[in-house]
């Protein structure tokens, strides 16, 4: 096994890969074994043990791949999130948490967390003062997720790190909208990174599966509670996201530029309210995403004016995909107030700028000027039944 590549896209290639000894071919063989031999060997292996060959093999790729000592991959996104979760917190310890989240880990902190006599807090705003002000002595982790969903929020990775040493915390940031493409957090002084592998990194819409990264004594102590927990994933799937991530530079280059080109011409749409894209100049942290991303990502936000319906628009697109999900090599558009943010009140969805009229875009790799005809078509399509009606 080979991980001491320079390049990222060599790195995807190639860094962990399998040597086939008997026949040399090309890839990674595939051991789907259950049963691995016990006396007179260096590991014992099993599948929930994250050691077999092809879950070793694909570790080093995500280590490498987020400059970390070591990885581990999970059975989903938020099987390796809740176990990293439950690694470093215990019964009277407090974490902090940026307050614009998943859906997911936000239902498993206010769902869980208290069963186990663990407190919380959500930050009010998503500044560096925000995260400092809800610390206290209990407090053990702080998490942030930047790019923030659906808003495409940044939170400064290195200031939230600092702060987090400064007072012995262990800093946690899910890094799933940038991908290891765009953003590498450790760089950054954060500890532990994790990703849903079910988005950029699988990248065709059907792997599911999720990635903690961290020092080697860190990944240690998450393997110790991940072999309990035991949300190890199949084989089979952790050959294809191998599979998957040798494409990951190209897919989310190509997506990051439709991306930028996209947020340029909505933001020159009269029928567009509003573009959130951390590129474009007028995005409020745009400075800092320039100073900690490589790229700004192949997520972006829109809001629609208030003459045309959401849903109508939907329906008339023929190219791009309303459904759920993102980061697929398919250009994918959805509603949060209906899908991802559907289970939050109101009020909440108001105080975070959620509106009814604001739209999702993930970006796929097909030609820009195919995107934008399609939404053309669409809006004009919703215009002219307007007007008919
Ligand atoms: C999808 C997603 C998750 C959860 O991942 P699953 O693979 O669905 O469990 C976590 N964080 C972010 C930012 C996501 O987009």
């Amino acid at each position: 096994m080979k991980t001491d590549y320079k390049g990222t896209n060599t790195i995807c290639a190639h860094a962990g890969e399998l040597v086939d000894k008997e026949f040399k071919g090309a890839v990674s063989p595939l051991y789907m074994s259950t049963s691995y031999a016990f006396e007179d060997v260096p590991v014992k292996r099993y599948p929930r043990y994250f050691n077999t060959p092809n879950q070793e093999a694909l570790c080093k790729k995500l280590a490498a791949l987020e400059h970390a000592e070591a990885a581990l991959i999970f059975g989903s996104g938020m099987a390796a999130i809740s176990t990293a979760l439950m690694t470093f917190l215990k019964a009277g310890d407090h974490i902090v948490l940026q307050q614009t989240l998943y859906g997911g880990t936000y239902n498993f902190v206010v769902t869980q967390l208290e069963k186990y006599g663990i407190e919380y807090s959500f930050t009010t705003g998503w500044e560096v003062d925000d995260f400092k002000r809800e610390i206290r002595p209990s407090t053990k982790v702080v998490y942030l997720e930047t790019p923030s969903n659906p808003l495409l929020t940044i939170t400064d990775v290195k200031g939230v790190a600092e702060l987090a040493q400064k007072h012995s915390i262990i800093s946690l940031i899910d890094n799933t909208f940038a991908s290891p493409i765009n953003q590498n957090p450790i760089d950054f002084g954060i500890d532990v990174v994790l990703h849903s592998a079910t988005k950029y990194m699988g990248g065709h819409s059907d792997i599911c599966a999720g990635v903690v990264a961290s020092a080697h004594d860190k990944i240690k102590e998450v393997f110790n509670t991940a072999i309990c927990f035991g949300g190890s994933l199949s084989d089979y799937t952790v050959w294809l996201l191998e599979r998957s991530i040798k494409t990951m530079g190209l897919r989310v280059e190509a997506q990051t530029k439709n991306a930028m080109k996209m947020a340029k011409y909505l933001k020159s749409n009269n029928d567009i309210e509003k573009v959130y894209y951390p590129g474009l100049k007028n995005h409020p942290d745009h400075e800092i995403a320039k100073v900690q991303m490589k790229g700004y990502g192949g997520m972006l936000s829109f809001e629609m004016k208030d003459y045309i319906d959401v849903s109508e628009f939907f329906k008339a697109l023929k190219l791009i995909k309303p459904s759920m999900s993102l980061a697929g090599i398919e250009s994918t558009m959805l509603s949060p107030t209906k899908t991802s943010h559907a289970l939050m009140s109101e009020d909440d969805r108001r105080k975070q700028g959620i509106k009814d009229s604001l739209i999702r875009f993930s970006l796929g790799i097909e030609e820009t000027e195919d995107l934008i005809l399609d939404i053309e078509q669409a809006i004009s399509k919703v215009k002219n039944r307007t007007v008919h009606a």
